[in-house]
């Protein structure tokens, strides 16, 4: 089965293999393989040593994103949140409940949010000390822009943390580069192509030491993290981790390595939803976001406006020519979603456009599918 959801992902055969063995993760083979990770990916993250830690949390993405919030901003403290899609506003809603106060910037989900925005609202509001942005809009597969925005947010004195949970990897983005960056929030299931289990977080060290206090949860802090590391060592866990899931890990970032990095991983999935956007064009179907906001992560495209159309229906027939795609879309207006993330390559994606086709015509919508 293709699998083309934006996570978790299609694996290769090698990272589901490593999964095949049973572990205690307190053993001298298996604390290597955690603390190689946590280098390896501050290294992705493009952090420096004894700048710069990895601090992971078992689990989700919500959760390390929840942990990083918790962690770097003070109780009831003001966060802006670009608020451009499906993501941000479920950003929101974790902020909120963690008892932190949202500035929201009101957004559409087909444009990325602008440092000009950005660094407006910042001007109007000195109590503002946080930034919240998401880096890959994953309900709609916009890109916003780090870079820029990382400026203004340096310009006006504040600090910023980016959930990239499905660009890391895959688009760049350098924590050396971004001193006003206290941390970036990613897991082992998205663009770095492992299994789901475990999310990560490169964060500042100065940062840290000045965070003691603020979470409020044994479970979330990351400053417990960073001070159980140094009691403990860099192969240690707090708590029980996914210990397959961690080996399989391992050997997805040495797939990544030998891909070319961040670099390469980028160009496929890049061409990946070059195919498929232009494969759903020439089928009659209208993708939601302008070819230039289109990002290289998920392909989002307009429902058929045709009376056969069923999105579980597509999803089926889909399904049965071996393609998997969600069952539901996170936009403003109804789409469904195909993912262009796993390890998946071009000439399987033009594959995929042709299943899109028989479905469509399965479903009797292919003729008047130009709605
Ligand atoms: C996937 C994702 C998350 C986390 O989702 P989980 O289901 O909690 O792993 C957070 N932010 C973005 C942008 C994502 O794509």
């Amino acid at each position: 089965m293709l699998l083309l959801i934006p996570g978790p992902v299609r694996t290769h055969p090698d990272v589901r293999a490593a999964m095949a063995a049973d572990i205690a993760p307190w053993d001298n083979d298996f604390r290597p393989v955690y603390a190689g990770i946590r280098e390896r990916v501050r290294a992705v993250a493009g952090g420096v040593e004894g700048e710069h830690a990895t601090l992971p949390l078992q689990g989700c993405g919500h959760f390390i994103l929840e942990a990083a919030v918790r962690t770097f901003v003070r109780p009831g403290a003001k966060v802006l949140l670009p608020l451009n899609g499906a993501y941000a506003e479920r950003a929101a809603r974790l902020v909120r409940e963690a008892g932190r106060e949202v500035v929201a910037v009101p957004g559409t989900d087909t444009r990325p949010v602008t440092a000009a925005d950005v660094g407006a609202v910042l001007e109007r509001d000195a109590g503002i000390g946080h930034v919240l942005m998401v880096h890959h809009e994953t309900g709609s597969g916009i890109v916003n822009d780090p870079e820029a925005i990382g400026v203004a947010v340096r310009a006006a004195g504040r600090r910023m943390i980016l959930d990239s949970v499905s660009a890391f990897g895959a688009l760049p983005f350098s924590m050396a580069d971004h001193p006003e960056c206290d941390a970036v929030i990613f897991t082992s299931g998205k663009c770095l192509e492992g299994m789901p289990g475990i999310g990560f977080s490169v964060a500042r060290i100065d940062r840290v030491l000045a965070s003691a206090g603020n979470a409020g949860s044994w479970s979330f802090d990351l400053h417990d993290v960073y001070a159980h590391a140094l009691r403990t060592g860099w192969g240690s866990f707090r708590f029980t981790p996914p210990a397959q899931a961690l080996r399989a890990f391992a050997v997805a970032l040495d797939l990544h390595a030998r891909e070319g990095g961040q670099p390469a991983r980028l160009a496929r999935y890049a061409e990946n939803a070059r195919v498929l956007y232009d494969g759903v064009l020439n089928l009659g179907l209208r993708p939601y976001l302008e070819r230039r906001h289109q990002g290289p992560v998920i392909v989002t495209v307009h429902q058929p406006a045709h009376p056969a159309w069923a999105l579980q229906r597509f999803v089926d027939e889909l399904k049965a020519r071996g393609v998997l795609i969600s069952n539901f879309s996170n936009t403003e207006a109804p789409t469904f979603r195909v993912g262009c993330i796993g390890a998946v390559t071009p000439a399987e994606m033009r594959g995929a456009v042709a299943a899109v086709g028989e479905a469509l015509e399965a479903m009797g919508v292919r003729e008047m599918v130009a709605a």
